[in-house]
């Protein structure tokens, strides 16, 4: 039961409070116990380690995070940080996304970017937004899911050529969240920092 719970994932944010990984919670501990990181309480609050045990290992307060996890030491238990901020940018190096058809589909969330409908993985294709013939990369932003349908109307063209719209301007996902299943299990603390930074990252890239 504890192994379970030390390998349960931590979430880790840089100093800017942007997610940088997922470690497990015996890391995430290791990290605040040696100062490199403070966990961050479900009041938005950075603690260190000495205040997060004396703060969150209260048992009156232990009453009110009900489905929160603790972890029991011998002199006194500590409560599993779902999210930890790293004190210095040195040590928040990104995980790379990594360039794959499962997380093309991730990221465009099984969407077609042309018509905005979901469509099951078979029905979807990994469309070239330049196409191939013209040049056009399999890069990260210059593929986009689509239906056959819209595929076969859009052709070798351009968008604009063939008078389509793109949902979002594709980009390089800047959080490896997809290597860590989004949407399945996310701790609630977690949904505030990886939703909103995930899908706003494409838009502030557009500029
Ligand atoms: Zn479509």
């Amino acid at each position: 039961m504890l192994v379970d719970l030390l390998n349960s994932r931590t979430l880790v944010l840089n100093k800017a409070w942007q997610p940088v990984n997922t470690i497990n919670v015996k890391e995430a501990i290791g990290k605040i116990y040696s100062g490199s990181a403070k966990a961050l309480g479900t009041d938005y609050v950075a603690y260190d380690f000495e205040t997060w045990v004396l703060t969150w290992s209260d048992l009156s307060m232990v009453s009110k995070l009900d489905g929160h996890k603790f972890i029991a030491c011998q002199k006194f238990q500590i409560l599993a940080p779902e999210v930890i901020i790293l004190n210095d940018y040195k040590g928040s190096h990104r995980r790379e996304a990594r360039f794959s058809r499962r997380n093309i589909f991730i990221r465009d969330k099984y969407t077609c970017q042309y018509c905005h409908r979901k469509f099951a993985p078979k029905e979807l294709n990994i469309d070239h937004v330049i196409p191939r013939s013209r040049g056009g990369k399999t890069t990260w932003d210059n593929v986009a899911l689509s239906c056959i349908k819209c595929n076969t109307v859009k052709g070798a063209r351009t968008p604009a050529e063939a008078g389509m719209k793109l949902l979002k301007t594709p980009v390089k996902p800047r959080w490896s969240a997809l290597q860590c299943q989004v949407g399945s299990k996310i701790p609630e603390s977690w949904k505030s920092f990886v939703d909103t930074l995930y899908w706003n990252a494409s838009l502030s890239e557009e500029s």
